[in-house]
């Protein structure tokens, strides 16, 4: 068998409406762009959405339309892609790792009251904190609701609200979620999702801002589009901007996936429980919390406590033998080269993260995966963890089936 670790979900009806975009003429900036953006911001119940052409163009534009810049760091979580560190190195501003809670591999609250209470003093003009090591000004908490489980909003706002900063939600993993009844995306001032082939829904490549904020959404549109005001002409540029612009054609195809997005999202449910039912016993499966809605993005396992990188490492390479998809997700961000070179970061910075990543493999996810492949899957990982044969070795299952890593 070959099943891959994602798979898109287009329909021919999908692409019909292609196909009608292509022999429109109004290949961008047309109709189908605002039809896509106020679709999305209907179904998530924000008064604006800017469509941009990557999740992580979304992020750029968040950090630089709240004026986070080179005298700022922003408050993160290394558990996550790449990404949402990066967009705040784009514009000089420094991201401040906070680690996460090993059950919802999320960030921990009560490791930013700490980080805020021990490592920042006030600014006594503006009542910010200040890194006392850094001496940058900490402007806004960048949530990521990983794997499409929603952060613990309620006391992200708090601490926001106590110390004065912007809440910008990378949701780039989580369309649908909800946080007690709350759709994730427009919690905080600023959300962002992405539209990647793997994502939930997609548009080849694309990302969107959410907001309720008006002037926010207008210096996005104005960013997007290479820094024109939104009622001065095509070569009129106010400021420096960029071209993040998402087609007619990505946005048609967003548009028509958001008309599946309840199907979509249930059929990954399906996949997911079903998941769950043949590994119980041999992994810990993905937890459940009360009041939270995941939306499934990616099935990440956990394999046992005293499991090595190089046993997890084995595990993948098993696995990728037999055809199955699978990847380490996710490897830690300040453990990435360009992290350890440029910031200094080093092994043992974030400990439960390095933990939680030592251990955890993302195996074939998708909308269609069927009930035999999904079978073909969890007996390849029970025969690998568990057959006489096996070639990896030095696993204790005991410590595996409690929901949560650690
Ligand atoms: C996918 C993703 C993004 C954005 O990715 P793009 O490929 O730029 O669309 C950002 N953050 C997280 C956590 C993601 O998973």
């Amino acid at each position: 068998m070959n099943i891959p670790l994602s798979s898109p979900d287009i329909t021919h009806s999908e692409i019909q409406v292609l196909v009608d975009v292509l022999k429109s003429a109004r290949l961008s900036l047309g109709p189908r762009l605002q039809e896509f953006e106020e679709k999305l911001a209907a179904y998530i119940g924000a008064k604006y959405a800017v469509a941009v052409n990557s999740g992580t163009s979304g992020l750029h534009l968040a950090i630089k339309s709240l004026g986070i810049g080179h005298e700022d760091a922003v408050i993160t979580t290394p558990f996550s892609f790449i990404a949402s560190a990066n967009c705040m190195l784009y514009e000089k501003a420094l991201p401040v790792f906070v680690d996460i809670d090993p059950k919802t591999f999320n960030i921990d609250p009560e490791k930013v009251r700490d980080y805020l209470a021990e490592n920042c003093s006030r600014d006594p003009k503006t009542g910010l904190p200040v890194d006392k090591r850094t001496g940058r000004f900490i402007r806004a908490i960048l949530p990521v609701h990983v794997f499409g489980l929603p952060c613990a909003m309620k006391d992200i706002l708090e601490i926001a609200g106590e110390y004065n900063l912007y809440v910008i939600e990378d949701a780039c993993e989580s369309i649908g979620a909800e946080y007690h009844g709350k759709k994730v995306g427009i919690i905080g001032d600023i959300g962002v999702f992405a539209f990647y082939p793997n994502k939930q829904i997609t548009t080849g490549e694309g990302g969107m801002i959410l907001t309720n904020n008006e002037n926010i959404a207008l210096l996005c549109k104005s960013l997007r589009n290479q820094g024109r005001d939104n009622y001065g002409g095509w070569l009129a540029h106010e400021r420096l901007g960029y071209n993040y612009r998402m087609s007619d054609i990505n946005c048609a195809l967003g548009s028509s996936q958001l008309d599946r997005i309840g199907e979509i999202l249930e059929k990954r449910e399906k996949v997911a429980a079903r998941y769950n039912r043949q590994l119980k016993d041999l992994v810990a499966i993905p937890g459940t919390f009360r009041g939270l809605k995941r939306s499934w993005f990616v099935y990440v396992v956990c394999l046992p406590d005293n499991c090595s990188m190089e046993t997890r490492d084995a595990v993948l390479a098993e696995l990728t033998k037999k055809g199955i998809g699978c990847n380490n997700y996710f490897p830690p961000i300040h453990l990435q080269p360009f992290y350890r070179k440029e910031l200094h970061y080093r092994e043992g910075d974030f400990s439960i993260t390095e933990k939680v990543s030592r251990r955890t493999i993302a195996l074939p996810f998708h909308n269609n995966l069927k009930k035999d492949e999904i079978q073909y899957v969890a007996d390849s990982l029970r025969e690998l963890l568990q057959g006489s044969g096996s070639k990896v070795k030095g696993l204790d299952l005991a410590a595996a089936v409690a929901p949560g890593c650690i």
